[in-house]
């Protein structure tokens, strides 16, 4: 049916590369990030579904070509001042990296993870869903980066497949369930009729972006603590409800796991299990209907992360979410 037939029939639409690290020499152990997240929820994969390094898909470096499809030419400038990285990365201490360094071992990982999100777009059009075991940088705007975001990729993402996939996506949705406001997508996609955004957040913590919050369509201010029943009660809720209103050909998901208990940015309280539910809630309600999901990992601060993201991402295979027996998106 499809005409990509490039892509081999063995591999899961999991993107990642060995490039996502991001090294600073120790530097990074300041932050509160696990800088190998990626590779940590592909070893954990390959071992719980018996996979192989060659079994998921690689991506290269995002072009600046490609960059510039939604980033100012002032915003990447502004990026060779390691004053500016240093203030996205949340490391003050970058400030005297040099910016050479910063290229190399933070913005770099950071665009080949950009890239990997422009990658799970097209796969999720080819399989039915994708993941990118990477990005979700959903505070970076076109013009401005910000918490740990430097680079926009799912506006980025969102563009490339209103591009290049004129015929099926005309209208894309994005379910950002990270723990954080993400006001990076909502400033590039204000007054953009075809993106439709539900935002679940925790109200009080960075970046309260009111001007931003006007681009949510469907949002869910959350208190801190808040748990699992709650929680998932009121996403069942609000994916009903952005349904109603709006008929999307992909879904964008982006999983933050900083909303389970204990983590030090996020400051909600949802447990393991509580995060598998959620996830399953998300790709069961659009997988059945048939609408392609792109899932994001983003936020996630705790080196206990990794094995609730793989955990899930098993979770969501036993269930049959990943599988063939999904409707594809021939039918929107
Ligand atoms: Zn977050």
């Amino acid at each position: 049916m499809e005409n990509e037939n490039h892509f081999a029939d063995n591999k899961l639409p999991i993107v990642y590369s060995k490039r996502y690290a991001v090294h600073f020499a120790g530097l990074e152990k300041l932050h509160p990030f696990d800088s190998s997240k990626g590779k940590h929820i592909q070893q954990l994969l390959c071992a719980e579904l018996s996979l192989e390094n060659g079994d998921f898909y690689e991506t290269t470096e995002i072009t600046k070509e490609q960059l510039l499809q939604v980033h100012t030419h002032k915003y990447l400038k502004s990026l060779r001042w390691s004053i500016n990285v240093a203030s996205i990365a949340e490391i003050p201490a970058l400030v005297f990296v040099p910016n050479f360094t910063l290229q190399k071992k933070y913005l770099r990982p950071m665009r080949y993870q950009a890239a990997g999100s422009i990658l799970a777009g097209k796969l999720a059009m080819e399989y039915g869903w994708a993941i990118n075991l990477g990005g979700g940088f959903h505070h970076c705007c076109s013009y401005k980066g910000g918490g740990f975001s430097p680079y926009a990729d799912i506006s980025l993402l969102i563009l490339r497949l209103f591009e290049a996939e004129q015929s099926k996506v005309q209208r894309a949705m994005i379910v950002d369930l990270d723990a954080h406001q993400g006001n990076g997508h909502e400033r590039d996609f204000k007054n953009v009729e075809d993106v439709y955004i539900l935002d679940m957040y925790n109200a009080f913590i960075y970046p309260r972006d009111h001007d931003a919050k006007l681009t949510i369509r469907c949002a869910v201010e959350l208190n801190h603590l808040t748990k699992d029943v709650y929680y998932l009660k009121q996403l069942k809720r609000s994916l009903m409800r952005a349904l109603s209103e709006f008929k999307p050909n992909i879904i964008i998901y982006n999983a933050g796991t900083d909303v389970l208990a204990g983590d030090p940015l996020g400051n909600l309280s949802l447990t393991p299990e509580g995060v598998l539910e959620r996830d399953c809630l998300v790709f069961s309600t659009f997988r059945s209907l048939g609408i392609p999901v792109v899932m994001l990992l983003s936020g996630g601060y705790m080196k206990s992360s990794s094995r609730v993201i793989a955990d899930s991402i098993v979770n969501l295979q036993r269930q049959g979410w990943l599988g063939a027996k999904c409707p594809k998106n021939s039918n929107l």
